[in-house]
């Protein structure tokens, strides 16, 4: 990020209120106004890596607002989150932030409650594997050189 000021590439930015003005200033320009937040670049980019998960091995993906799927498929059933915890075996706390899709549910839990409501909660992927595309390329190559010595 730039300091807004002295255009200097800092990683530490400060976010500084100078006579009604919000600027993103350096460490250096940021000590005659008042310091409202901090930026790291570092942390941010930490922060960013966070949500990725690397399905690639894996076939079946959490179908989009499984959440809000499974809430209305309770609801349709009359049954409270209490009760469906207890018939499944999980904690309530745990299905009111899956219900919210805070959290991904784990597979067993995920197989639960398909069994219990009915339905599907996940999705076949459709992007294979990168390793076997690898496979596939040597496989290519060694063909052309089989060929270029006949
Ligand atoms: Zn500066």
């Amino acid at each position: 990020m730039e300091c807004e000021i002295c255009g200097i590439e800092r990683k530490k930015i400060f976010i500084t209120e100078i006579e009604g003005t919000i600027l993103r200033l350096c460490e250096d320009c940021a000590k005659g106004g008042r310091i409202l937040n901090i930026i790291e670049e570092a942390k941010k980019i930490k922060e960013n890596l966070k949500p990725k998960i690397d399905f690639e091995n894996e076939e079946y993906d959490l179908v989009e607002n499984y959440g809000k799927i499974i809430t209305e498929i309770r609801t349709k059933m009359n049954i409270s989150i209490e009760d469906l915890a207890k018939k499944i075996g999980e904690k309530e706390s745990l299905l009111r932030k899956i219900e919210k899709e805070e959290i991904r549910p784990s597979d067993k839990v995920v197989d639960k409650l398909e069994r219990f409501l009915k339905i599907k909660l996940r999705e076949k992927i459709e992007a294979k594997p990168k390793k076997e595309k690898k496979d596939e390329d040597i496989r290519l190559r060694i063909a052309d050189v089989v060929k270029i010595k006949d």
